[in-house]
């Protein structure tokens, strides 16, 4: 089997190097399969199975046929180590997968972005040692692999760590130099490595100064960041993750390391600018980590009165409207409503009415959010309704009926300079005809803000759990 097809840099090619390469590539091809397929709720389950395919093939290969420079294989008793820790890390992925609520999704997330950045950070750490000195280019490999991979590793545990609430923005206007100062020292430092004659084994505190270095950037860089802002954070940190990936693959040699982390820093890289775009905030602030407007302070706005519906009235105003437009936010997630919102939307339909929903990019706590879970109710993908395609439409609203969203919804976003959401573009709730928001209580949104929407003569608040408001919408409006 292990028959020799010619040589390579000196070195013997083999039938087994050979079906290495190519169950590398097959992996690569079903990488990008996958990742067609999770362009759409539809298919997205099904893309995760042939990209979780790829890597699996690419790992029992690697385990069978890969061989060091001097062409030894991996030893029996080394398969066994990996295999065992291969086994307990799934365990306690699946129990995780399993137990976690829809709603700390986002927070797994950040803990995978962190679990893939120290594992580049540590492949990096232990493979320094064995560079050639002068190798400028496995040096260089290794140095950003180092940094990345640290970075994103202790970023998305800050990251973590916001998202679940146990860790509150730090905000002081001296953090953007300090941050500066430290990216300044990291390149520098991590430049020194790169070109400096001296052999690695020369060298082990500077790249062990350089980890820690690029750690407290991490945590200096998400520190700051709150408000509206930590979508594109989160979707940065998921692409450094995966560049972090390529960089080990580049160390290794190893293509399908290579290419996967390539895609899922290519993928990342491409949100991270959409999310920008519609966070209407440049890459480099998030970069140098302290944007957003200066707090919660806000401007002072006459604080007028809430007025409350009654779910009689609710459900009238509803079966004689024509146009109606649903504004989901993260409470919808808490409360998982999504199923008894679907049925209140076809209920609606069945009447003649238009119902479509309106999608804002970052509501809820991850990109995406919303279609998942509106997915998860079958609701269908053409009525889910981007938030720059439905703005125009807004004021031929009848209702817009805004179901556990806060943040995405706050005309503070358009009107106050000092707001942490100034800027970030929001679905026109207040342009609608009449407007009906369904939240527990007057709580706030992620921002920790004020919502004066709450207060404009056109709302009327159904306050309650999302899920049981609309059990009481729908089976009044079925009695009317
Ligand atoms: P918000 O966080 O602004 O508001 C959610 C609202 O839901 C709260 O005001 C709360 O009010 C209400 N709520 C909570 N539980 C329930 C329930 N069971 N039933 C009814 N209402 C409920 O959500 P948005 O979606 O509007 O905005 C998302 C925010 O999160 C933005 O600021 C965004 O930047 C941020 N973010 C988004 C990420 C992403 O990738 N999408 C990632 C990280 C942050 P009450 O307590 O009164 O019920």
């Amino acid at each position: 089997m292990d028959k020799i097809l010619g040589t390579i840099n000196g070195m013997d090619f083999t039938m087994g190097d050979s079906l290495l390469e190519l169950s590398y590539l097959i992996a690569a091809l079903l990488f990008v399969y996958g990742l067609k397929l999770l362009s759409h709720p539809a298919t997205a389950r099904r893309g995760n199975l042939w990209a979780a395919g790829g890597m699996g093939l690419a790992m029992i290969t690697t385990l069978l046929l890969h061989k060091n420079a001097q062409g030894v294989g991996i030893s029996l008793l080394n398969i066994w180590i990996i295999l065992a820790f291969i086994g307990v890390g799934s365990v306690i992925g699946w129990i995780i997968a399993r137990r976690v609520k829809m709603t700390a999704m986002p927070q797994l997330v950040s803990l995978f972005n962190a679990s893939g950045g120290a594992a580049s950070m540590l492949v990096a750490l232990l493979e320094y040692p064995n560079a050639k000195a002068g190798d400028i280019s496995s040096i260089l490999v290794t140095v950003l692999g180092l940094i990345i991979g640290s970075i994103a590793f202790s970023g998305s545990m800050i990251a973590y760590g916001k998202l679940d609430g146990k860790v509150g923005d730090i905000k002081k206007p001296f953090m953007t130099y300090v941050n500066l100062l430290l990216l300044l020292v990291t390149l520098a430092l991590g430049a020194y490595i790169v070109v400096s004659p001296n052999p690695p084994t020369d060298l082990i505190w500077a790249i062990y100064a350089l980890m820690g270095i690029s750690l407290v950037y991490g945590v200096m860089f998400v520190f700051p960041i709150g408000g509206a802002d930590m979508p594109v954070v989160i979707s940065l940190l998921n692409a450094l993750t995966g560049v972090a990936a390529a960089m080990a693959g580049f160390i290794y040699g190893n293509q399908a390391m290579i290419l996967g982390g390539i895609l899922v820093g290519a993928a990342g890289m491409i949100l991270t600018m959409l999310m920008c775009k519609a966070m209407n905030r440049s890459l480099l602030n998030v970069i140098i980590g302290s944007f957003g407007g200066g707090g919660a302070a806000g401007i002072e706005h006459e604080q007028g009165t809430i007025k409350e519906v009654q779910l009689s009235d609710a459900a009238v105003l509803l079966s004689y409207s024509q146009k109606i437009v649903i504004i989901p936010g993260y409470g919808l997630a808490v409360a998982q409503a999504q199923h008894i919102v679907h049925e209140l939307d076809s209920l609606l339909e069945g009447k003649g009415i238009e119902v479509k929903y309106a999608i804002h990019p970052v509501a809820g706590r991850m990109p995406g959010h919303m279609n998942v879970l509106l997915a998860e109710a079958d609701v269908p993908y053409e009525k889910l309704i981007e938030m720059d395609a439905i703005n125009p439409d807004m004021p031929n609203v009848d209702v817009a009926i805004v179901i556990g969203a806060n943040d995405v919804v706050n005309p503070a976003a358009y009107d106050d300079p000092s707001s942490p959401i100034y800027g970030m573009p929001i679905i026109d709730a207040h342009l609608a005809k009449n407007i009906i928001i369904m939240k527990r209580g007057m709580g706030k949104g992620y921002a920790g803000i004020e919502n004066y929407l709450f207060f404009n003569d056109k709302t009327r608040m159904l306050f309650g759990d999302a899920k049981s408001s609309l059990q009481k919408l729908v089976n009044e409006i079925k009695s009317m």
